[in-house]
């Protein structure tokens, strides 16, 4: 579904991806683990067209979408719930739904408003609420939700768990696991919870320094010397 080879990416003169080759199949859940700074985020934003891949091929359901401005990579089926959330806190949870729809097609709202709710039960009971006034793992769903509005085939999560307090830690990783197994969705993770991301990922790729240092499936990774070293054992 999602190909990138040799893809590079540059901030001014930081050169924060050197050449990674990733894929992701339709229907897996891969995750990208790394340290501060290793290019996890980077990797998403230049997927999603912002920064531009300076070098390299990224291939979408069997288009070349290298250099594609960002609406129309969205356009296509790929929607980001970048760090931090960045809902819109005074408009209230509908109207942040609403943001989301506008950006594909806004014909389905009711219908798709109904299916958010029917993921998210709490979203429902907050319908009317300011989005600002919800907790942080509220706040994170209806991010999550939000983009879902779009109908993706791909949905990217960049640090979904970050700063949550555990319950909603785990129900977060519930969420994506359940959207993958029930509702067929393609997921594209960056995680700094390697622990937990591994054990719902199919797949995954360790970046460091904007390269791929180890890829396998989350099994894998997981039970890896270098990973429990580095990722799991307090690194
Ligand atoms: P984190 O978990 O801290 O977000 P990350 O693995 O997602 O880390 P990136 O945010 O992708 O890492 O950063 C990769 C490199 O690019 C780092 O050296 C970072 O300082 C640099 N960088 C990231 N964003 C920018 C930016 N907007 N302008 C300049 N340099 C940036």
């Amino acid at each position: 579904m999602l190909k990138l080879s040799g893809v590079h990416a540059h901030y001014g003169h930081i050169h924060a991806l050197k050449g990674l080759d990733i894929e992701v199949e339709a229907g897996e859940i891969v995750t990208l683990i790394g340290a501060n700074g290793a290019g996890k985020s980077t990797l998403m934003m230049s997927i999603f067209g912002n920064p531009r891949a300076s070098a390299g091929r990224i291939v979408f359901d069997g288009e070349d979408i290298t250099g594609l401005p960002t609406h129309a990579i969205s356009h296509r089926g790929i929607a980001l719930v970048p760090e931090g959330r960045r809902i819109f806190p005074r408009m209230t949870v509908l109207e942040n739904l609403q943001m989301g729809a506008a950006l594909a097609d806004p014909g389905n709202f009711e219908a798709d408003v109904a299916r958010m709710v029917g993921l998210f039960p709490i979203l429902g009971e907050r319908k009317l609420q300011r989005a600002g006034t919800l907790s942080g793992g509220e706040q994170q769903m209806l991010a999550i939700a939000r983009a879902l509005m779009s109908r993706p085939k791909l949905l990217m999560l960049d640090e979904p768990s970050l700063g949550l307090a555990p319950l909603y830690i785990r129900k977060i990783f519930q969420i994506v696991r359940e959207l993958n197994a029930e509702h067929g969705m393609t997921i594209l993770l960056v995680e700094q919870n390697a622990n937990h991301a591994l054990k719902v990922a199919h797949r995954g790729y360790v970046l460091q320094h904007g390269q791929i240092v180890l890829a396998g499936s989350g099994a894998e990774l997981l039970a890896s010397p270098e990973v429990r070293a580095a990722y799991l054992e307090g690194g």
